[in-house]
């Protein structure tokens, strides 16, 4: 295999934010819940734990609060971009016995996929790409495993250049996620994200170059009526080319605290007042409000099953249940409703 570039470690600027070096232990996390998503078998891998971009939505500010790497407390999660010092060393180390023979071996892991990532984008600028190169690379010699890529940047081509040797290029499924298809809409609640029509361009490149890819329809905002939501699951369908994806995973938005009212000013500022209520008018927390929240999150999932209601076990729609909302949920797991 070709050799790369080193990645540099040193930039003090990605993406227009300051970058944070940290010593890191692991890269990889082998049982990390993400399995009941259905994105993975359980491992997943994080060059970094702060993203170069900045969507209002994001969670990963909420999870990292505890500051597992000791950052500065003066240093904003969403203003940085945190980078594990040698991820690859380290991703190499993880996979090694001490004795230099493989960890993960066996025939049980042949197949199991491992999703990257739970806390960054992996291809938000060409350092990036390569360092996911690497990485995919390292875990490809070393373990029998498929790789699952999630990106919004409009560079996953690219990777999947670094990837494309006949042996190795089945073993990475490529999915790029949006919660819209409208690229100004996207623009305002996302941060430094391509547009969302250079993704779509991006998934059908992949596509047209026999690279296996999957779909992420989220976080999908409240819409005006029913009929609006068919529409949205048919238009993301077409443009996407769902029919080449091996899946497609959709979601409602999940904002709380923070995120919430970073999201809400988000839209306001852009322009988009209407969203910005209809997120709002689900989000209160009153009765009316909770039952609104569950009609969107029921007509956006009914939407989807509808467009895929012939291709079974193609749509995994990921939905947080409360004890009132669990039963309605459950019957429809043949329909791709996924409880978390
Ligand atoms: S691309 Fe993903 S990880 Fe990065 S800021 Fe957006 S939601 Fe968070």
């Amino acid at each position: 295999m070709d050799k790369l570039n080193s990645i540099p470690h040193s930039r003090a600027q990605m993406n227009g934010k300051q970058v944070v070096v940290v010593p890191a232990k692991t890269v990889i996390n082998f049982k990390s819940g993400f399995d009941k998503k259905g994105l993975c078998d359980g491992p997943t891998f994080s060059t970094g734990s702060a993203c170069a971009y900045t969507c209002s939505f994001c969670y990963v500010p909420a999870v990292m609060r505890r500051n597992p790497h000791g950052l500065d407390r003066s240093l904003k999660h969403e203003d940085i971009v945190v980078r594990r010092e040698n991820s690859v060393e380290v991703l190499r180390r993880q996979l090694t016995r001490a004795n230099g023979s493989p960890r993960v071996t066996g025939s049980e892991e042949a197949g199991r996929v491992v999703f990257s990532s739970p806390l960054v984008d992996v291809a938000a600028n060409m350092d990036l790409v390569r360092e996911t190169i690497e990485a995919c690379r390292v875990i490809m010699e070393l373990t029998p495993w498929t790789i699952r890529l999630l990106s919004k940047s409009n560079l996953l081509p690219k990777v999947a250049e670094g990837l494309a040797d006949p042996a190795i290029k089945h073993r990475v499924i490529y999915g790029v996620s949006t919660g819209t298809l409208d690229d100004r809409l996207a623009q305002a609640f996302e941060g430094g994200t391509p547009r969302v029509s250079k993704r779509i361009q991006s998934i059908r490149w992949l596509q047209d170059n026999g690279f296996r890819t999957y779909g992420m329809i989220c976080p999908s905002l409240p819409l005006g009526s029913q009929e609006e939501y068919r529409v949205f699951a048919r238009e993301c369908a077409e443009k996407l080319r769902a029919e080449r994806m091996e899946h497609v995973w959709a979601e409602v938005i999940n904002v709380r605290g923070e995120s919430f009212e970073r999201t809400e000013a988000a839209l306001r500022t852009a322009g988009f007042d209407r969203e910005a209520d209809r997120l709002r008018s689900v989000s209160l927390g009153t009765p009316d409000s909770k039952r609104a929240w569950e009609d969107y999150a029921r007509w956006t999932f009914e939407a989807h099953a509808e467009v895929y209601a012939n291709s079974p076990g193609k749509l995994r729609f990921l939905q947080y249940v409360t004890n009132p909302t669990r039963a309605w949920w459950a019957a429809r797991g043949a329909q791709g409703a996924i409880l978390l």
